[in-house]
């Protein structure tokens, strides 16, 4: 595929305005967790289904070989190093591959075998002696389009016969020119305009939509109008999928109008708990005491994996500089760097190459990284108004004491404000944050 063309749809795009720079947020986030889930997430909440008729079996399977696939579909995925389905998949492989086609909406967090699911539904469901798009799938950019599509290349890398085409800007067909591909992956103004105006597909022939990262897409000004008038030009037996990380009223609204009669899979976050995490707060006159109590706890905290929050980028590579000057080890991860940087910083942290990872929160919002035991806030979190942000303290400390594992967190207090926020934390989860004190550090032990 070619490079997407400069031009003004495409400084939107990249954030240039308020509502712009919140999605771009949203869909690099979306990437980003894509790169770095490279194994299923590990979850012990169980798949809530409603099915569109529940007087019907519920067919799930614990098998591959259970869904009757083609050999060479069933080779990909074996080749791709699945043994058995994930927890979604157990149940939406059945449904998606039922005779008739059944609509779906499902909703899991990234890295729960969503893709896959409905990669695999794709491939079998088309004919590749028929030349001509079969199943269309949208995703709200060129990037997420990019990484399904290589899913669909690698589960398919067995039955050569399927064809791909990448429906996004810069790939510049002629009008007429007919499709020969069966699977075509692309951005919803594309894609709409190789349907109507270019006539390129024609969208009485689809019998597969997709419409993945729906919580991602709506975020995007035009995305949602394009994608119902997409799906507006689909057969009515066309099978509709819709795929979702999230599920605000937002999304579930525009789930309803794209996919009529679903069927229901939701997989439910794994509960953050503070319950297995002790909790302590460091008392400080200013930014550098607070690195001086951090270099103490520092020699205490290296047997493990840590990460560190800042409140601003400035804060952050400060911290990480004078962390390496002292000859530490740290990664620091922060906003201006590209998501492939991200990735690979998050990738080299979770190996153990590096111990201790710096942090913005708007840069690891929504990034499990699982193995850490120990978070330092070396601000607290707070909203625009100063307050206590209590959600994000939650997801920051909460991952380190999840899977049964006990986790430490320690606050950085260097004014009457920081104190206030920590109490107001303490009244939110009604826990006490007991004081710690660096010179003798016998206690976290
Ligand atoms: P999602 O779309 O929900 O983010 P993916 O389909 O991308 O999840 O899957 C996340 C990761 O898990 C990917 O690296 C994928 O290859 C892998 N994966 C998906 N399904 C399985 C499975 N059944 N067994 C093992 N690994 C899987």
């Amino acid at each position: 595929p070619n490079k997407a063309k400069k031009g003004t749809t495409k400084q939107v795009e990249n954030g240039t305005n308020v509502d712009g720079e919140e999605k771009e947020d949203k869909a690099a986030q979306s990437l980003l967790n894509k790169m770095i889930h490279t194994s299923l997430v590990n979850t012990t909440n169980q798949v809530e289904v409603l099915q569109r008729d529940p007087n019907s079996p519920l067919y799930s399977v614990k098998t591959f070989e259970e869904l009757r696939l083609k050999d060479k579909l069933l080779k990909g995925v074996y080749d791709m190093g699945f043994n058995r389905p994930s927890k979604i998949q157990e149940n939406a492989l059945p449904m998606m591959l039922a005779e008739p086609p059944q609509n779906l909406i499902a909703q899991s967090q990234s890295g729960t075998g969503k893709t896959a699911a409905f990669v695999l539904a794709m491939l079998s469901h088309v004919d590749p002696t028929n030349k001509w798009a079969q199943c269309l799938c949208i995703a709200p950019t060129y990037e997420l389009a990019l990484q399904t599509g290589k899913v669909i290349e690698q589960m398919g890398k067995f039955y050569p016969e399927v064809k791909l085409a990448y429906a996004i800007r810069g790939n510049k067909l002629d009008r007429g020119a007919k499709l020969q591909e069966q699977i075509v992956i692309g951005t919803p103004g594309t894609v709409l305009d190789w349907c109507s105006k270019l006539k390129i597909i024609n969208p009485k022939k689809i019998s597969v939509f997709v419409l993945d990262e729906a919580d991602v897409m709506i975020a995007t000004q035009g995305h949602q109008d394009q994608s119902i008038r997409i799906q507006r030009m689909l057969p009515k037996e066309c099978q509709m999928l819709l795929f979702s990380a999230t599920f605000e009223d937002s999304v579930w609204k525009f789930a309803e109008r794209v996919v009529p009669d679903p069927n229901i899979i939701k997989l439910k976050r794994e509960e953050e708990t503070l319950d297995t995490i002790k909790q302590y707060y460091v008392l400080c006159s200013d930014k550098e005491e607070k690195f001086t109590a951090l270099c103490n706890i520092y020699g205490a905290i290296t047997i493990a994996q840590a990460m560190i929050f800042c409140h601003t980028r400035r804060t952050a590579g400060w911290l990480a500089a004078e962390l390496t000057k002292e000859g530490h080890v740290v990664a620091l991860l922060s906003g201006e760097m590209t998501v492939e940087q991200r990735a690979t910083i998050i990738e080299r942290f979770r190996e153990g190459k590096e111990k201790v990872l710096v942090t913005t929160n708007v840069c690891s919002r929504g990034i499990d990284v699982e193995q850490v035991s120990v978070v330092i806030n070396f601000d607290l979190p707070m909203d625009k108004d100063g307050n206590a942000d209590n959600e994000t303290y939650l997801h920051r400390i909460g991952r380190t004491g999840r899977f049964g594992k006990r986790g430490l967190a320690v606050n950085m207090i260097d004014s009457k404000h920081s104190m206030n926020i920590l109490n107001q934390i303490e009244e939110h989860f009604n826990k006490k944050i007991n004081k710690l004190d660096t010179d003798d550090l016998d206690e976290i032990e």
